[in-house]
């Protein structure tokens, strides 16, 4: 799979080091961005914790 940034918007061809969480989209390093935020996980009897999650968006959809 390869970049569809750099195919469209540069007309070379890269390989996609991962896939747009929010369109599906593959994009190389230099088109994606990781969005980091943090999720709060249920952990049963009231308590909760909170955890950073990590996710893949290409750069159209975070600018
Ligand atoms: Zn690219
Ligand atoms: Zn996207």
């Amino acid at each position: 799979m390869n970049c569809l940034t750099c195919r469209t918007e540069a007309g070379h061809v890269h390989p996609a080091e991962g896939v747009c969480r929010s369109c599906g989209v593959a994009v190389c390093g230099d088109h994606l961005r990781i969005v980091r935020r943090e999720q709060t996980v249920p952990m049963g009897l009231g308590t909760s914790r909170v955890r950073t999650v990590a996710a893949v968006h290409c750069t159209g959809c975070s600018p």
